[in-house]
């Protein structure tokens, strides 16, 4: 799989506290200028999915219907898991879901998303890349 590497000391480089075993998580998060929304997270690791083809259905509204129906469609992960509305990334230390997908209607306009060190984004539009964080 293409790998993109950012480096530790960008802008968009921070920490992901996990609050079950209070560690923190390198992760990569997207700016708002990008619109990367909605994306899901796989219900077993942290590689997330953008379906920027449904973007204009949220685009003014999201609602409970359209997440339904966004849910729908959403595959399974190489890995064995399902991308799912309610999915968070998962910690790097303890494999506790890092809940940051408190409401999903209103995650499906969400356009920062976040990518743990070491996970996949797999754009509807794009070839699937892991993300590497390095020094
Ligand atoms: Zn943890
Ligand atoms: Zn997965």
């Amino acid at each position: 799989m293409k790998v993109v590497e950012y480096e530790r000391s960008l802008q968009w480089i921070g920490h992901l506290h996990c609050p079950a075993c209070q560690q923190n998580n390198l992760a990569w998060r997207s700016s708002g200028m990008s619109e990367a929304f909605p994306h899901f997270y796989c219900s077993l690791c942290s590689n997330v999915i953008l379906q920027r083809k449904a973007q204009e259905l949220v685009y003014y509204e999201a609602t409970p219907e359209l997440l339904a129906r966004i849910a729908a469609t959403l595959p399974a992960c190489p890995c064995g898991g399902h991308f799912t509305p309610t999915a968070g990334p998962k910690c790097h230390w303890c494999h506790h879901e890092i809940p940051i997908v408190r409401d999903p209607v209103a995650h499906l306009q969400n356009p920062n998303m976040v990518v743990l060190n070491g996970a996949c984004v797999f754009p509807d539009e794009r070839e699937p890349y892991q993300v590497r964080i390095v020094d």
